[in-house]
Protein backbone atom coordinates (compact mmCIF):
# COMPACT_ATOMS: atom_id res chain seq x y z
CA UNK A 1 0.00 0.00 0.00
CA UNK A 2 1.19 3.46 -1.06
CA UNK A 3 2.02 5.96 1.87
CA UNK A 4 -0.84 8.25 0.44
CA UNK A 5 -2.87 5.16 0.45
CA UNK A 6 -2.09 4.66 4.13
CA UNK A 7 -2.52 8.20 5.18
CA UNK A 8 -6.00 8.12 3.77
CA UNK A 9 -7.43 4.61 4.96
CA UNK A 10 -5.82 5.99 8.53
CA UNK A 11 -8.24 9.62 8.08
CA UNK A 12 -10.78 7.28 7.74
CA UNK A 13 -10.58 4.74 10.13
CA UNK A 14 -10.17 7.79 12.61
CA UNK A 15 -13.35 9.43 11.09
CA UNK A 16 -15.13 6.16 12.07
CA UNK A 17 -14.07 6.64 15.79
CA UNK A 18 -14.66 10.35 15.92
CA UNK A 19 -18.09 9.95 14.44
CA UNK A 20 -19.23 6.90 17.32
CA UNK A 21 -17.56 9.33 19.96
CA UNK A 22 -19.82 12.29 17.86
CA UNK A 23 -22.99 9.94 18.14
CA UNK A 24 -22.36 9.36 21.83
CA UNK A 25 -21.86 12.80 22.66
CA UNK A 26 -25.00 14.09 21.25
CA UNK A 27 -27.05 11.56 23.07
CA UNK A 28 -25.76 12.31 26.04
CA UNK A 29 -26.59 16.27 25.54
CA UNK A 30 -30.46 15.28 24.76
CA UNK A 31 -30.52 12.38 27.47
CA UNK A 32 -29.35 15.14 29.82
CA UNK A 33 -32.08 17.76 29.09
CA UNK A 34 -34.93 14.77 28.77
CA UNK A 35 -38.06 15.25 31.08
CA UNK A 36 -38.14 12.46 34.14
CA UNK A 37 -41.64 11.84 33.08
CA UNK A 38 -40.83 11.20 29.41
CA UNK A 39 -39.60 7.41 28.39
CA UNK A 40 -39.86 6.95 24.59
CA UNK A 41 -36.64 8.44 22.77
CA UNK A 42 -35.89 11.77 20.89
CA UNK A 43 -36.98 10.46 18.05
CA UNK A 44 -40.38 10.02 18.50
CA UNK A 45 -43.64 11.54 17.54
CA UNK A 46 -44.89 13.45 20.49
CA UNK A 47 -48.32 15.14 21.19
CA UNK A 48 -48.24 19.22 20.43
CA UNK A 49 -47.62 20.74 24.22
CA UNK A 50 -46.53 16.94 25.31
CA UNK A 51 -43.42 17.50 27.49
CA UNK A 52 -41.56 15.38 24.71
CA UNK A 53 -42.21 17.16 22.21
CA UNK A 54 -41.35 20.70 24.53
CA UNK A 55 -37.99 18.56 24.71
CA UNK A 56 -37.06 18.12 21.15
CA UNK A 57 -37.84 21.51 20.31
CA UNK A 58 -35.23 22.83 23.22
CA UNK A 59 -33.07 20.29 22.08
CA UNK A 60 -33.30 21.32 18.48
CA UNK A 61 -32.38 25.23 19.48
CA UNK A 62 -29.45 23.59 21.68
CA UNK A 63 -28.04 22.08 18.11
CA UNK A 64 -28.75 25.03 16.26
CA UNK A 65 -27.96 27.68 18.86
CA UNK A 66 -24.80 26.51 20.67
CA UNK A 67 -23.79 23.11 19.25
CA UNK A 68 -23.53 24.09 15.56
CA UNK A 69 -22.08 28.03 16.71
CA UNK A 70 -19.57 26.34 18.45
CA UNK A 71 -18.71 23.93 15.45
CA UNK A 72 -18.32 27.31 13.23
CA UNK A 73 -15.47 28.78 15.78
CA UNK A 74 -13.53 26.03 16.03
CA UNK A 75 -13.33 25.91 12.28
CA UNK A 76 -12.41 29.61 12.41
CA UNK A 77 -9.76 28.73 14.97
CA UNK A 78 -8.48 26.24 12.37
CA UNK A 79 -8.44 28.86 9.43
CA UNK A 80 -7.06 31.05 12.03
CA UNK A 81 -3.84 28.56 12.68
CA UNK A 82 -2.92 28.45 8.86
CA UNK A 83 -1.85 31.78 8.68
CA UNK A 84 1.02 30.10 10.53
CA UNK A 85 2.30 27.84 7.55
CA UNK A 86 2.86 28.78 4.21
CA UNK A 87 3.70 27.90 0.71
CA UNK A 88 6.68 26.25 -0.08
CA UNK A 89 5.89 26.98 -4.12
CA UNK A 90 6.20 23.08 -5.11
CA UNK A 91 4.07 24.25 -7.43
CA UNK A 92 1.95 20.83 -7.60
CA UNK A 93 -1.33 22.10 -6.91
CA UNK A 94 -1.30 25.16 -10.34
CA UNK A 95 0.01 21.53 -11.70
CA UNK A 96 -2.69 19.31 -10.87
CA UNK A 97 -5.73 19.96 -10.15
CA UNK A 98 -8.46 17.54 -10.23
CA UNK A 99 -12.79 18.08 -10.66
CA UNK A 100 -15.41 15.33 -10.75
CA UNK A 101 -17.14 18.06 -13.37
CA UNK A 102 -15.67 18.07 -17.20
CA UNK A 103 -15.01 21.05 -18.72
CA UNK A 104 -18.12 21.62 -20.06
CA UNK A 105 -19.74 21.06 -16.74
CA UNK A 106 -17.62 23.20 -15.17
CA UNK A 107 -18.54 26.02 -18.02
CA UNK A 108 -22.78 25.13 -17.69
CA UNK A 109 -21.91 25.81 -13.83
CA UNK A 110 -20.17 28.88 -14.14
CA UNK A 111 -22.74 30.16 -16.37
CA UNK A 112 -25.52 29.45 -13.79
CA UNK A 113 -23.71 31.83 -11.51
CA UNK A 114 -21.19 29.00 -9.69
CA UNK A 115 -18.42 31.41 -8.38
CA UNK A 116 -16.02 28.29 -7.74
CA UNK A 117 -16.46 26.91 -11.30
CA UNK A 118 -15.72 30.56 -12.67
CA UNK A 119 -12.63 30.73 -10.37
CA UNK A 120 -11.41 27.63 -11.16
CA UNK A 121 -11.86 27.79 -15.07
CA UNK A 122 -10.30 31.36 -14.83
CA UNK A 123 -7.05 29.05 -13.70
CA UNK A 124 -6.99 25.84 -14.93
CA UNK A 125 -7.35 24.62 -18.58
CA UNK A 126 -7.39 20.28 -18.64
CA UNK A 127 -4.29 17.99 -19.43
CA UNK A 128 -4.81 16.07 -22.76
CA UNK A 129 -4.68 12.66 -21.36
CA UNK A 130 -4.84 11.58 -17.67
CA UNK A 131 -1.31 9.91 -18.54
CA UNK A 132 0.21 13.35 -18.62
CA UNK A 133 -1.76 14.34 -15.30
CA UNK A 134 0.03 11.05 -13.54
CA UNK A 135 3.81 12.16 -14.53
CA UNK A 136 2.90 15.19 -12.02
CA UNK A 137 1.41 12.96 -8.99
CA UNK A 138 1.37 9.30 -9.83
CA UNK A 139 0.81 8.29 -6.39
CA UNK A 140 -2.43 10.64 -6.01
CA UNK A 141 -3.53 9.53 -9.21
CA UNK A 142 -3.12 6.07 -8.57
CA UNK A 143 -5.31 6.58 -5.33
CA UNK A 144 -8.12 7.96 -7.23
CA UNK A 145 -8.47 4.61 -9.01
CA UNK A 146 -8.61 3.10 -6.68
CA UNK A 147 -10.80 4.64 -4.80
CA UNK A 148 -13.24 6.54 -6.75
CA UNK A 149 -15.90 5.56 -8.86
CA UNK A 150 -17.13 8.12 -10.37
CA UNK A 151 -15.07 10.18 -13.27
CA UNK A 152 -12.21 12.49 -12.49
CA UNK A 153 -10.86 15.36 -14.68
CA UNK A 154 -7.67 16.48 -14.80
CA UNK A 155 -6.11 20.11 -15.17
CA UNK A 156 -3.25 22.29 -14.87
CA UNK A 157 -2.79 26.26 -14.70
CA UNK A 158 -0.81 27.76 -17.92
CA UNK A 159 0.21 30.72 -15.98
CA UNK A 160 3.03 28.13 -14.22
CA UNK A 161 6.19 29.13 -16.28
CA UNK A 162 8.97 26.26 -16.74
CA UNK A 163 10.62 27.24 -13.22
CA UNK A 164 7.23 26.50 -11.73
CA UNK A 165 6.52 30.14 -10.88
CA UNK A 166 3.67 31.62 -11.19
CA UNK A 167 3.65 34.84 -14.51
CA UNK A 168 0.46 36.50 -12.52
CA UNK A 169 1.12 35.96 -9.07
CA UNK A 170 0.03 39.82 -7.86
CA UNK A 171 -3.36 38.59 -10.16
CA UNK A 172 -3.75 34.84 -9.12
CA UNK A 173 -7.85 34.47 -8.25
CA UNK A 174 -9.04 33.69 -4.70
CA UNK A 175 -8.99 30.14 -5.16
CA UNK A 176 -5.26 30.15 -5.67
CA UNK A 177 -4.62 32.29 -2.38
CA UNK A 178 -6.74 30.04 -0.59
CA UNK A 179 -5.23 26.70 -1.20
CA UNK A 180 -5.43 24.72 0.87
CA UNK A 181 -8.70 25.90 2.81
CA UNK A 182 -9.42 22.19 4.22
CA UNK A 183 -6.86 20.26 6.17
CA UNK A 184 -8.74 17.35 5.60
CA UNK A 185 -7.46 17.80 1.39
CA UNK A 186 -4.40 15.70 0.23
CA UNK A 187 -1.16 17.53 0.03
CA UNK A 188 2.07 16.08 -1.58
CA UNK A 189 4.60 16.14 1.11
CA UNK A 190 6.71 18.94 -0.59
CA UNK A 191 3.68 21.60 0.70
CA UNK A 192 4.27 24.09 2.99
CA UNK A 193 0.48 23.70 4.33
CA UNK A 194 1.10 19.76 5.34
CA UNK A 195 2.38 20.35 8.95
CA UNK A 196 -0.90 22.44 9.65
CA UNK A 197 -3.05 19.04 8.20
CA UNK A 198 -1.30 17.18 10.87
CA UNK A 199 -1.77 19.25 13.90
CA UNK A 200 -5.32 20.48 12.84
CA UNK A 201 -6.49 16.91 11.13
CA UNK A 202 -8.22 14.99 14.70
CA UNK A 203 -10.17 18.52 15.43
CA UNK A 204 -11.42 19.02 12.02
CA UNK A 205 -12.18 14.99 11.22
CA UNK A 206 -14.52 15.82 14.96
CA UNK A 207 -16.03 18.74 13.48
CA UNK A 208 -17.14 17.10 10.47
CA UNK A 209 -18.10 13.99 12.04
CA UNK A 210 -20.31 16.24 14.65
CA UNK A 211 -21.50 18.26 12.04
CA UNK A 212 -23.13 14.70 10.57
CA UNK A 213 -24.70 13.69 13.84
CA UNK A 214 -26.01 17.05 14.19
CA UNK A 215 -27.51 17.03 11.07
CA UNK A 216 -29.29 13.54 10.84
CA UNK A 217 -30.73 14.50 14.64
CA UNK A 218 -31.70 17.57 13.12
CA UNK A 219 -33.86 16.04 10.14
CA UNK A 220 -35.17 13.66 12.19
CA UNK A 221 -36.34 14.87 14.83
CA UNK A 222 -37.85 17.70 12.49
CA UNK A 223 -40.02 15.46 11.00
CA UNK A 224 -41.87 14.33 13.51
CA UNK A 225 -42.58 17.96 14.68
S1 LIG B 1 -2.62 31.42 -11.30
FE1 LIG B 1 -0.59 31.20 -10.45
S2 LIG B 1 -0.95 30.49 -8.35
FE2 LIG B 1 -2.84 30.13 -9.50
S3 LIG B 1 -2.68 28.04 -10.26
FE3 LIG B 1 -1.87 29.39 -11.85
S4 LIG B 1 0.31 29.44 -11.50
FE4 LIG B 1 -0.63 28.66 -9.65
S1 LIG C 1 1.08 22.24 -3.04
FE1 LIG C 1 1.37 23.54 -1.22
S2 LIG C 1 3.53 24.22 -1.25
FE2 LIG C 1 3.03 23.38 -3.28
S3 LIG C 1 2.46 25.21 -4.46
FE3 LIG C 1 0.56 24.34 -3.64
S4 LIG C 1 0.23 25.41 -1.67
FE4 LIG C 1 2.37 25.78 -2.31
Amino acid sequence: MSDLNTLVEKQRTKFREKFKFSAAEIQKLADRIKPENVSNDIFSRFEEGSDGRKWQVEFLNILENKVSKDIYLKFQDVLAERKGYSCTGCATCCNLACSEFSPAELQKRADSGDNFARQFLSVFIPYGSKEDARKVYPEYIALLEANKEDEVYFYHCPKLTEDKRCSDYENRPQICRDFPDNPLCILPSSCGFCRWREKTEDTVLLLHAMIEVVEYYKDKISVNL
